[in-house]
This record gives C-alpha cells, sequence and structure tokens, in this order.
C-alpha cells in the first residue's frame, strides 16, 4: 500500500513516477500525476497530456500555441508531417 501524495488515498494500485531528475513521486491514478507534474502550456494554460512541444525551453500544446508565442523558432514548429488527406 503506498499513499497518494495528491489526494492521499492510501491505494494498493499506487504506482511511482520517477522524474529526470531522480526525484520519486507517489500517486493513486494518473489523473492525480497529471495535476501534479503535467506542465501548463504558457500560451493556453492546460495541462499538457499528449506530447506537446518544447520550444527554446518553454512548453506548448499544441503547434499553434508555439507559434503565437515564440516568434522564430516557433514559427517552425508543426503539429503533424505527412500528406494531409483528401
Ligand atoms: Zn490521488
Ligand atoms: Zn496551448
Amino acid at each position: 500500500m503506498a499513499t497518494c501524495e495528491v489526494c492521499g488515498n492510501d491505494y494498493w494500485g499506487a504506482f511511482e513516477v520517477r522524474t529526470v531528475s531522480g526525484d520519486v513521486h507517489i500517486f493513486d491514478s494518473f489523473e492525480c500525476a497529471i495535476h501534479k507534474m503535467a506542465p501548463i502550456c504558457e500560451h493556453c494554460q492546460i495541462k499538457i497530456v499528449g506530447h506537446g512541444v518544447e520550444v527554446s525551453g518553454r512548453f506548448f500544446c499544441c503547434a499553434h500555441c508555439a507559434r503565437t508565442v515564440e516568434g522564430k523558432e516557433g514559427a517552425e514548429i508543426r503539429d503533424a508531417v505527412g500528406a494531409r488527406p483528401a
């Protein structure tokens, strides 16, 4: 058993998340993990749950947000590559 550090639930299925800096966090759900750890888009302020994009060390949820805030480098960002369906 382990206690979620966000909501306090003592749950048999709680799990650990290790960060690149070596910190270990314990959560009872992905929702709590996202609440505590997901980066926040610097343009629209949503939690970045998917891949998102990083430009000059700043995090954005999508290419549009990156282009809006970051000038030159942001303009290079695209959400997807390849052929658009007809
Ligand atoms: Zn929790
Ligand atoms: Zn955004």
